[in-house]
């Protein structure tokens, strides 16, 4: 179906974007309100891609044929173009997190209204602290794991995940929140657990022998998995199988892009505006949660944020990591 120029001027009139019989430039939060109800992409043809293509126009993407029910040539390297522009994976396939930039409702999925539906305690820590994994989203589904601190004196992670148990879950998400694996740490303000042991150092994968040292505060334990907030972790890895995990440190200030899928940590790290690299370990990378999530749960995808130090962790930066990784989950 083709719809007359007349038509697409109503509309997009009807959205205000036509002020006083004059153009005014289109930010993506004025587009056309009309909803995506399915992925977009070239030989789509359906009533949305109406609703993509003038919105598409609006926003000065000349190039692209219609509006019309065709999503063509044209279409796609528009498409393409605006996500280059936003910094998203220039794919030209319009799902959720395109939609949402262009300014469009999408329904392609419903999430889920914030809502605990489960808080379950997973292993006291040495100094009997509690370690509660709290539920969200759609039971089933894809399962992903958050864990806000593992390192004591590296605490804005739990920002996040305190902030990610008031906003929706992805449709289809099956979201597990672990705001401290390390309570202990985080009450005494020491990198490691309350028996001087560098948690992230004491995973049974991979595992080598730091010693104890004031030094380095890397100490790997006497065995791989000694203490029990690891074996609590482990065990918990284990039962829900997560495909993705994102694990919050700092100060580094980079994503470290490891696990299956490097798509999903690149993206993050485009949305957040932090770049990727390895992060350095003074001592020996080895028994790290990471690494044994992505051995134990084979094609996962866990990779490390390094937030930068405290004094420059602002509340819209928690904001901005929380939508990146509502984003990215999804992909
Ligand atoms: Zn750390």
């Amino acid at each position: 179906m083709r719809i007359s120029r007349l038509a697409v001027v109503a509309l997009i009139a009807g959205s205000g974007l036509i002020a006083g019989g004059r153009s005014v430039s289109a930010a993506p939060s004025a587009g056309p309100q009309c909803t995506i109800t399915t992925t977009l992409r070239f030989g789509s043809h359906s009533a949305d891609v109406i609703c993509l293509e003038t919105t598409l126009l609006a926003l000065g993407y000349s190039g692209v044929s219609g509006p019309d029910e065709s999503f063509g040539a044209s279409t796609k390297r528009a498409v393409i173009a605006f996500q280059k522009s936003k910094g998203l994976a220039a794919d030209g396939v319009v799902g959720r997190l395109t939609a949402t930039a262009l300014g469009l409702r999408s329904n392609l999925g419903s999430a889920v209204p914030a809502k605990v539906i489960e808080a379950r305690v997973i292993a006291n820590s040495v100094q009997g602290r509690p370690i509660t994994a709290y539920r969200m989203g759609t039971p089933g589904g894809r399962v992903v794991l958050i864990v806000g601190v593992i390192h004591g004196d590296e605490v804005k992670g739990a920002l996040i995940t305190n902030l990610l148990r008031t906003l929706p879950t992805p449709a289809g998400i099956d979201l597990w929140l672990i705001d401290s694996v390390n309570p202990d740490g985080q009450a005494n303000g020491t990198r490691q657990n309350a028996n001087g042991v560098d948690l992230n150092r004491n995973f049974e994968v991979g595992w080598s022998y730091i010693p104890k040292s004031t030094a380095n505060r890397q100490y790997s334990g006497d065995h791989p998995g000694d203490q029990p907030e690891t074996q609590a972790v482990e065990n918990f890895i284990k039962t829900i199988k997560p495909v993705i995990g994102i694990w919050y440190h700092q100060d580094a200030n980079v994503i470290s892009a490891g696990g299956a899928r490097k798509a999903i940590p690149l993206q993050y790290a485009k949305l957040v505006g932090l770049g990727t690299g390895s992060v350095p370990c003074s001592q020996q990378c080895t028994g790290t949660a990471g690494t044994f999530a992505n051995k134990t749960v084979p094609g996962s995808t866990n990779f490390l944020v390094e937030l930068p130090a405290s004094s420059k962790v602002t509340p819209a930066m928690i904001r901005i990591h929380a939508d990146a990784l509502l984003a990215v989950i999804t992909l």
